[in-house]
């Protein structure tokens, strides 16, 4: 009785949020040459989330606006997506997922279409298919613009405006001199968002080089070009968003959003962004493997997860108050008023030494 109680009480109280993104499987179709599926092979745990866990997550999704099905993996390969999504919409929310595009079949843009999904995200790595293709290998450049061809061609025949596209770009120093040409693409396809990312977590030391904010020389040169893009975007109606393109070392912030979001892992782990995915860090249990690490500011450090609790076992709402995890996001949220070095030795190891927080 206590229980039930206590379960209605969770569920009124249920917090409000911008978003929450659910990591809907760990699997991929695809080896791009920087992600850790590519770079950590069998030590990344391959699985999907399992219907039944999903639904212990939507009693308490009463005040999120939106459900953004995607994590370290293609989420199209979860069979049970499109229960997901349905189960999402009857609920009355926005779902939004990335995608790298090479499994948009006709069958599947026209669930995506029924089913009214609200933002698909395609990641691309280049503007043309050489540069492409190289850099996100398994998935290829052609392809996917005919898929997003015939995705537009069936929203008209459907007069649907959804799933409105955006498109995920990220931001390497061997394909920066293509973000130009992303706007006229974007326009075409009727793309409503641009949005690019930087190479923020970095596996490889080989790939350093690869961040364009580690590339200081230029700084200007990326500078630039960001703003008469942007300027380019923003005259067709396309929102184009990027952060950085340089460190700022005294940035108290964030850009996950950490207090008005969160992340849940294929497991059922809550945490506040991806990068602390302790499914990133399943060398602890995988005996005799050298652990994973990752490269900031030249130097090497593990890869650390952590969660603030299962809703396998919990209440989603109960884990979102938990006072650690209200302290950890209070620290984000009052981070401009606080003093710097105590900002500093508050910090998590991970939040310390990570880029997302320095390209705020
Ligand atoms: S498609 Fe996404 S999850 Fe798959 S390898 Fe590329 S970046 Fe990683
Ligand atoms: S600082 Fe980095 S690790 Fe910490 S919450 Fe932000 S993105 Fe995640």
């Amino acid at each position: 009785m206590f229980r039930w109680f206590k379960t209605q009480l969770d569920k009124i109280n249920s917090p409000k949020l911008d978003w929450i993104q659910v990591e809907v499987t760990t699997c991929c179709n695809s080896s791009c040459i920087y992600c850790p599926h590519t770079l950590m092979g069998s030590r990344l745990k391959n699985m999907h989330m399992s219907l039944d866990l999903f639904l212990k997550l939507i009693p308490f999704i009463r005040y999120t606006k939106l459900i953004y099905l995607q994590g370290w993996g293609e989420p199209l390969l979860n069979q049970e997506i499109f229960e997901m999504i349905r189960i999402c919409k009857d609920n009355g929310k926005s779902v939004g997922l990335t995608t790298n595009g090479m499994l948009l079949s006709e069958e599947i843009i026209r669930k995506l279409i029924d089913l009214k999904v609200d933002i698909l995200g395609i990641s691309l790595a280049g503007t043309r298919a050489t540069t492409h293709n190289k850099i996100r290998q398994g998935t290829d450049f052609n392809e996917i613009i005919s898929n997003l061809d015939k995705l537009s061609a069936m929203k008209c025949e459907a007069g649907s405006h959804v799933p409105a596209l955006h498109l995920a770009y990220i931001m390497l120093t061997s394909n920066f001199h293509e973000i130009r040409e992303i706007v006229p693409i974007a326009k075409r396809l009727g793309v409503r968002q641009i949005i690019l990312s930087n190479l923020s977590l970095i596996l490889d030391p080989e790939l350093c080089s690869e961040a364009v904010f580690n590339d200081s020389d230029r700084a200007d040169y990326y500078s630039k070009s960001l703003e008469t893009t942007k300027a380019l975007a923003e005259r067709e109606g396309i929102v184009f968003e990027y952060n950085g393109p340089v460190l700022n070392d005294s940035s108290q912030h964030c850009t996950e959003n950490v207090c008005n979001s969160c992340v849940i892992n294929a497991e059922g782990e809550v945490l506040p962004c991806v990068f602390l995915n302790p499914l990133l860090c399943t060398y602890l249990d995988s005996g005799g493997k050298e652990p994973a690490g990752y490269v900031f500011k030249n130097e090497s450090y593990p890869l650390e997860g952590f969660s603030f609790g299962n809703i396998r076992h919990d209440s989603f709402t109960h884990i979102w108050q938990d006072p650690r995890y209200a302290a950890f996001r209070d620290l984000f949220k009052y981070g401009a008023l606080m003093e710097s070095g105590y900002f500093m030795s508050e910090l998590p190891n991970r939040c310390m030494n990570c880029y997302k927080r320095l390209l705020a």
